[in-house]
């Protein structure tokens, strides 16, 4: 990062932190008590961030974005992570994939996207394959030229109700000296299609307010101008941009462990027992410092990673390792602030409780921490043939 880049994703930080005090943060505890986000509110959030350009931030120029690089959109990222998934969601950030669009499925799907028009989903996750995504069982079959889609996902999340879903689906085998392969394809998938049915799903207690949606697609017809990228092609597709996406959990997970420990270093410093501040005995200024060194060291972690991703360097196992140690270590800034309060952090008036609760989820989406630990283990072995 050049002198200049730093001066001005200083400025992008001031920005986006004022915008989150002003804006989300007053929201929060009013959208965690109703379980989820008023309409008028998530719109209005909507519509200020497109007036401050943050709408579609990290979509290059060329498509109408805002263009900014990795190493500023970890910058914005961070800051939405002090404040919940459920309100921070209303500023779009729609999934590259969409960059795959061609022909009339740019004004389709992709511009929509870019000015708030539409929303997408992006399906991979079904009942019985959330870990394991080649026990996929949704299908494509061919009629013709056209695909008949059967199938079912859950846990597909949003903000609110989208307009279409990016659906994974299996649409033939593969033959490999280990055996036959799901061949997996990414469709385009409209809501209100005949036989496509979305509905709202289980209630997740990390981000209340934040949406998780079933589908399911019964004998659904897709013309082949809905495949997204190629036929066969959906993981490739799918893989090449979730690396980035477990770099924004990461990145989310330093903004939010970032408040909450400036929460604990507030509430040591002022809460006093046996006549001095709860910080001046050991084992709570040690936890205050081990927290920072955690928290600093993630910070590390995510600007090397976002680095290599400006430079095109990116593996896969730079994103699992930001995923894992930023998610790990945000649980347990989470649970030693809850420590650092006493029963004060379990108490609702207070919003450590919620972070804490928000935080869990972070282990889990976006793949979970034995999977990336697979994914890094996997990349340690596999050049030894192991
Ligand atoms: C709120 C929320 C939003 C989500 N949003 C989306 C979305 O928008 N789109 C989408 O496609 N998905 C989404 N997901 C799904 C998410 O990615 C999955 O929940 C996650 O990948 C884990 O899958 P699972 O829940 O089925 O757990 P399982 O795969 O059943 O795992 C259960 C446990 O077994 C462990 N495990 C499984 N396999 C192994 C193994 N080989 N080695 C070691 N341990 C293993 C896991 O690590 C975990 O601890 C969302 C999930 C949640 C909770």
């Amino acid at each position: 990062m050049t002198h200049t880049d730093s001066h001005e994703n200083e400025l992008l930080k001031t920005t986006v932190r004022a915008f989150i005090k002003g804006e989300l943060l007053p929201h929060e505890e009013e959208v965690d008590r109703l379980g989820y986000v008023p309409e008028e509110i998530g719109r209005q959030i909507e519509a200020r961030s497109k007036e401050i350009g943050l709408f579609a931030s990290n979509l290059p120029e060329r498509v109408g974005g805002g263009g900014l690089n990795y190493t500023a959109m970890s910058v914005v990222e961070r800051e939405y992570g002090r404040t919940s998934h459920a309100l921070h969601s209303w500023i779009a950030r729609p999934t590259e994939l969409l960059l795959a669009c061609e022909g009339d499925q740019i004004a389709r799907y992709l511009e929509p996207c870019v000015t708030g028009e539409k929303r997408e989903l992006f399906a991979l996750t079904e009942p019985g394959a959330g870990s394991d995504v080649m026990g996929m069982k949704t299908n494509a079959k061919r009629d013709g030229d056209d695909w008949i889609l059967n199938g079912s996902k859950h846990f597909i999340s949003g903000p609110c109700m989208p307009d279409f879903a990016i659906v994974f689906a299996v649409t033939g085998y593969d033959e490999t000296p280990r055996g036959p392969r799901k061949r997996v394809t990414a469709f385009l998938v409209d809501v209100g299609l005949k036989g496509f049915d979305i509905r709202e799903g289980n209630k997740c207690v990390s981000y209340r307010g934040y949406k998780t949606f079933e589908l399911s697609f019964d004998d659904v017809r897709l013309g082949p101008d809905q495949i997204l990228g190629a036929e066969g092609k959906g993981l490739e597709l799918s893989g090449k941009w979730l690396g980035m996406g477990r770099i924004w959990v990461g990145t989310t997970c330093c903004g939010k462990a970032e408040r909450l420990l400036e929460m604990a270093t507030d509430w040591a410093a002022n809460r006093k027992q046996f006549g001095k501040p709860i910080g001046s005995f050991q084992a709570t200024g040690f936890r205050l410092a081990d927290m920072t060194i955690g928290l600093r060291t993630a910070d590390l972690l995510v600007a090397d990673a976002v680095r290599r991703a400006d430079a095109g360097q990116m593996e896969d196992m730079d994103a699992a390792m930001v995923k894992v140690y930023c998610s790990e270590m945000l649980n347990k800034v989470a649970d030693d602030t809850v420590q650092i309060f006493g029963g004060m952090g379990l108490m609702e008036e207070l919003p450590v409780h919620r972070l804490w609760r928000d935080s869990r989820l972070e282990r889990i989406w976006d793949g979970t921490s034995e999977i990336q630990r697979h994914i890094i283990t996997r990349s340690i072995l596999r050049p030894l043939g192991a």
